[in-house]
């Protein structure tokens, strides 16, 4: 077998956010260069992880060694809630938690209470969503509720204890994670949703199985595309198994009708278990696919990713982030924020997916500098 390299590189470059010399107001109708509003915001509250996935963190690379952020570095729950606000000014209306592994991060509680307080520009709540690997969920699902959450996302690989395990790399059983997402339904913390990233000849036997257990349940089962995020997971094209290839094996079994998105910008295409009238049937459900490598969605991207030491991402496949640290923690109002903000996203013109196809394989980011997606989450 050919030997494995992983760059050895640090990826976390920021350019400086400049204070643009017109003050972009935050009006809630900014657009990027592609005339994309801005309504997504996924927060990464740490860069670590108590799993190893090898598509994610290979235990290689993220070994004891890897240099994490220090504590110091980590925006703090108020520093997050502060440039969250800013965002919601320019229009964002749903907030994502995630990382590395967001259970993991001290009081997370009192994150979600501060951003549940926040108000879209219509003056509505926000919708707060968090995406965990469910290991810690069960012991956590009723205080994430009570603290204002409203949905979870939890990352499930397979049914088979055996796969699971070695799919997160660190032994961990599937019965507590299934723990988890029935203390979360319990909580009402629903519809929850489960991921599964299908990684061909490791996992995809587990496609069939894992919707048998989820259908009619209310738990919605969503296949995502392997990815080539990152620098160091390896990744291949064979080992991708496109969306396409996953709702043929499914209509083996059931069948399947399309269903319209939920929302603009939505990265799941859904399809709903039919009855014998080929209708949808709604107690069995629906499931979705999210095919970030076979069918580019970038047209109608509207999400910003804020990593953990308060750098921005307009795309999970740059290579470099905005740095709004440096400027809160510089003393800089809260207009100033919001127009720094506002300057990087009307200069956004990413498109990588949308472009992945035609581009050489070492232009536009380069994999050798591309940022971990467990440190700007996914
Ligand atoms: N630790 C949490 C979890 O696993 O749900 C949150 C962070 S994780 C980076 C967010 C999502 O990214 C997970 O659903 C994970 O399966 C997905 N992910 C990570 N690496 C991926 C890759 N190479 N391709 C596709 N999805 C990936
Ligand atoms: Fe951890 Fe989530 Fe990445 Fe797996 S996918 S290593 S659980 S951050
Ligand atoms: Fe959005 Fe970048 Fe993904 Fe395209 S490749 S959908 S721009 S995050």
């Amino acid at each position: 077998m050919a030997e494995r390299v992983i760059p050895l590189v640090d990826q976390r470059h920021a350019l400086a956010a400049a204070l643009p010399t017109r003050p972009v107001a935050a009006t809630g109708l900014l657009a990027d260069t592609l005339g994309r509003p801005l309504r997504d915001l996924r927060i990464s509250v740490t860069d670590r992880c108590n799993f190893r996935c090898s598509y994610c963190m290979p235990k290689e690379v993220f070994d004891k060694d890897y240099p994490y952020l220090p504590h110091a570095s980590l925006l703090t729950f108020e520093e997050i809630t502060r440039l969250a606000r800013q965002f919601v000014a320019h229009g964002v209306q749903k907030i994502r938690l995630t990382g590395g592994e967001p259970l993991l991060r001290k009081n997370i509680e009192v994150l979600i209470e501060q951003l549940a307080a926040l108000r879209t520009v219509d003056g509505t709540p926000l919708d707060i969503t968090l995406t965990t690997n469910g290991s810690l969920l069960a012991r956590k699902a009723r205080a994430l509720r009570a603290a204002g959450l409203q949905r979870v996302t939890v990352s499930l690989d397979g049914l088979d204890d055996a796969v699971f395990r070695r799919m997160n790399d660190v032994d961990f059983p599937v019965a507590e994670v299934l723990e988890g997402i029935a203390a979360a339904r319990e909580a009402g913390l629903g519809p929850v949703k489960v991921n599964m990233v299908v990684k061909r000849g490791t996992n995809d036997h587990e496609i069939l199985p894992m919707a048998r257990h989820f259908r009619g349940t209310g738990t919605v089962l969503r296949f995502i595309e392997y990815m080539d995020v990152g620098a160091t997971n390896g990744w291949r094209m064979d080992e991708v198994l496109p969306s396409a290839e996953v709702i043929r094996r499914l209509q083996a079994e059931y069948a399947l009708v399309p269903l319209e998105p939920s929302a603009p910008g939505e990265t799941a295409e859904r399809w709903g278990y039919a009855d014998a009238n080929g209708q949808h049937a709604a107690q069995a459900g629906e499931i979705g696919v999210i095919s970030s490598v076979t069918q580019a969605f970038c047209g109608d991207c509207n999400r910003a990713r804020l990593s953990t030491e308060g750098q921005v991402y307009l795309c999970l496949f740059a290579s470099q982030g905005h740095d709004l640290r440096a400027l809160l923690r510089g003393g800089a109002s809260d207009e100033a924020l919001a127009s720094a903000i506002g300057h990087i996203w009307q200069g956004r013109s990413d498109r990588y997916s949308q472009l992945r196809g035609t581009l050489a394989p070492d232009s536009a980011a380069p994999a050798g500098r591309r940022v971990e997606m467990s440190y700007i989450g996914g």
